[in-house]
C-alpha cells in the first residue's frame, strides 16, 4: 500500500513536471494539469465529430439543379406538350400505393389515393398534391392544360363535371410525364433549376 502510494505520487509529480515543460513554450500558465484533461477529452470526442461532419455534408449537399435526362418521347410530351397514345401508358392501370412525381424535376404531383379508374386510357386523378399543379388555358383555347408547378413540364389536361368521383374533377395525365415511387420508397430530391 505504501509502495503504491509512493509510486502514484511519483507518477503524478512526473506528469506535472512534464506538462510544465510542455506548456512552458507557449504559455505562462502555472496550471498545466488543467490543460491535460481537456486535450484528452477532445481526443475522445473525435468519433462524435466525425458523425457531425457526415450530417453536415448531407445538409450541405446542394439540391440538384439539372433536370432529369429525358428520352426523345418524354421530351416530346413534357417539353413539346405532346400526348401519349391511350391505354399504353405504364401507369394507366397501376393501383399500387405510392406517389407520382414529375419525371423531369421529381416534384411530387399526385398521391395514389387521388387516382381512380376512368377507362379513358390515361392515368386519372381527381385532385393534386397541394400546390403541385398549375392550370393554364390550353393552346387550343378550349381545354385546360395542367403543368408541373415547379418546372412547367406538361402533364396533360384537367376536366370538370364528368361525374367520375365526388370531387368531379379528372386530371388526365400522361404516364411519361410522371415517375411512380411505391409507398415506403424515399422520394428523390426535387430539382430546383436556377433562374
Ligand atoms: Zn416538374
Amino acid at each position: 500500500m505504501q509502495i503504491f502510494a509512493n509510486n502514484h505520487k511519483a507518477t503524478a509529480t512526473a506528469l506535472l513536471v512534464l506538462a510544465g515543460i510542455t506548456m512552458a513554450g507557449c504559455s505562462n500558465s502555472n496550471r498545466p494539469a488543467l490543460t491535460e484533461p481537456v486535450q484528452v477529452k477532445a481526443a475522445e470526442t473525435t468519433p462524435a465529430k466525425g458523425d457531425t461532419d457526415d450530417m453536415t455534408a448531407a445538409n450541405e449537399s446542394p439540391a440538384p439543379t439539372e433536370y432529369n435526362k429525358l428520352t426523345p418521347d418524354e421530351e416530346r410530351i413534357i417539353v413539346g406538350k405532346g400526348t401519349e397514345r391511350p391505354f399504353v401508358g405504364e401507369y394507366t392501370d397501376l393501383h399500387d400505393a405510392g406517389t407520382f412525381v414529375c419525371r423531369r424535376c421529381n416534384a411530387p404531383l399526385y398521391s395514389s389515393k387521388q387516382k381512380f379508374e376512368s377507362h379513358c386510357g390515361w392515368p386519372s386523378f381527381d385532385d393534386e398534391l397541394p400546390g403541385a399543379v398549375r392550370k393554364d388555358l390550353d393552346l387550343d383555347g378550349m381545354r385546360t392544360e395542367i403543368l408541373c408547378e415547379n418546372c412547367g413540364g406538361h402533364l396533360g389536361h384537367v376536366f370538370a363535371g364528368e361525374g367520375f368521383t365526388k370531387k368531379n374533377i379528372r386530371h388526365c395525365v400522361n404516364s411519361k410525364s410522371m415517375k411512380f415511387y411505391p409507398e415506403g420508397t424515399p422520394l428523390p430530391p426535387v430539382v430546383k433549376k436556377a433562374e
